[in-house]
């Protein structure tokens, strides 16, 4: 995905959410965000434990937790066992959606156009007012299967 933030003030983001949850900002869980930073779409756990050499597994699931609760990272329930991670919206400032492959599990990040999103966001608002709802922000995932699973 294209990174609206820079990766120094990511790191930022990072730093004040966890103070925000009385976590500290380890060097572990710097490189697991530098990682995610880095990667062209949301990854696996074991992509995000090749890539960030040297992390522990069992340790790598509890920091992705307590960055995930932070804010700092989004987590995306495939249709495998494989939850994909990525860095949050909140952190990037880089909204977009997701193609998720009911086969295999990857997801990919796209972006949809100015126009579609304005669209999008008055629609919502439109149908949150009609039911009382106070809106946020949107996810929209399309859901199908990729080009080496078709
Ligand atoms: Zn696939
Ligand atoms: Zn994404
Ligand atoms: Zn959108």
């Amino acid at each position: 995905m294209t990174k609206g933030a820079s990766l120094s003030e990511i790191h930022d983001a990072a730093l004040q959410r966890l103070r925000q949850s009385d976590q500290r900002y380890t060097p572990n869980r710097r490189k697991l965000v530098e990682t995610l930073h880095e990667a062209p779409h949301p990854q696996p756990i074991g992509s995000v434990l090749e890539q960030a050499a040297g992390l522990a597994q069992s340790s790598t699931y509890r920091n992705l937790t307590v960055l995930e609760n932070a804010g700092v990272v989004h987590r995306i329930v495939t249709g495998d066992d494989h939850a994909r991670f990525e860095l949050s919206e909140d952190v990037t400032g880089a909204h977009h959606h997701h193609l998720v492959c009911t086969q295999c599990g990857n997801v990919l990040d796209v972006a949809l156009s100015d126009q579609l999103e304005d669209l999008i966001h008055s629609e919502l608002a439109l149908a949150a007012a009609s039911k009382g709802f106070n809106g946020q922000h949107h996810r929209i995932d399309l859901i199908g299967e990729c080009v080496t699973c078709v």
